[in-house]
């Protein structure tokens, strides 16, 4: 019996597909849509097998779904903007941009190997131009109406790195990269007003019928809307009186004491 040669056969169809472009969505009102998305990668440099496995589910939805007779978008991407790609620029010397683009590029490779039905013509690219110009876009709006603002708040900051650690970069209080005391710093960061939506996006969760209560109640928590009061407790001894803040008034009666973070 002739043995299943993967190199021969799979690569032969492959180049079939992408020169037939078998996968390209175009728009056509006769049939449903339906709207495949899995989540894009970070560009890494090498696809894992979490990967396949996220992205071959994908793909036998996708499949599925087109045998069904819906006209399925099925785009791929890369969520390529950010820290990591600075952080293995400063590791390896090279410029973010070619260290990225490189990555993406192999990871491109593998991800057509596994032969998955991505229409390629609507690849996005966060670290683009072409994409982030319409984030920038967006920016200005919540700028112009006040939803953008700015201020100082403190950051986990290596001095020897120069750089703002994420807290999961902080292992026991020092760097993950080079083992130097990290500290707080206060840096003029940007902030989005969210605060300004809390009600509404409260109140709108009891729109979502059929949604797990655990998922709804994340939700809530994450909003973080919360009503109560501020007041002051004295401390004549330190000649201060320090504010706290409460949802429970009620209960401050009971205070017996008072730890300071
Ligand atoms: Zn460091």
């Amino acid at each position: 019996m002739e043995r299943y040669s993967p190199q021969d056969i799979e690569s032969k169809w492959q180049k079939k597909w992408e020169e037939g472009k078998v996968y390209k969505t175009e728009a056509d009102a006769s049939r449903p849509k339906y709207y495949a998305l899995e989540m894009f990668p970070y560009p890494s440099g090498n696809l894992h097998m979490g990967h396949v496995r996220n992205y071959a589910i994908g793909d036998v939805m996708a499949r599925y779904k087109t045998m069904e007779g819906f006209n399925v978008l099925h785009p791929m991407g890369f969520d390529s903007f950010g820290m990591p790609a600075e952080n293995a620029a400063i590791k390896h010397g090279v410029k973010p941009a070619d260290w990225t683009y490189s990555n993406i590029e192999n990871m491109e490779k593998q991800q057509k190997k596994l032969g998955l039905s991505y229409d390629w013509d609507r690849e996005v690219k966060t670290c683009d131009p072409s994409y982030y110009k319409w984030t920038q876009w967006l920016f200005e709006l919540f700028y112009k109406r006040g939803l953008a603002y700015k201020k100082k708040a403190s950051v986990n900051w290596c001095d020897t790195c120069g750089t703002v650690l994420a807290n999961e970069q902080v292992i026991d209080g020092k760097c993950w990269r080079c083992d130097h005391e990290v500290h707080k710093k206060d840096l003029s960061q940007w902030f989005l007003k969210i605060t300004d939506y809390a009600d509404v996006l409260l109140k709108d969760l009891d729109k979502l019928k059929g949604w797990p209560e655990r998922v709804k109640t994340m939700q809530d928590n994450w909003i973080g809307r919360s009503e109560g009061l501020e007041f002051n407790l004295e401390a004549p001894e330190l000649d201060t009186s320090i504010a706290a803040y409460t949802t429970r008034p009620d209960t401050v009666y009971g205070i017996t004491f008072l730890a300071l973070a």
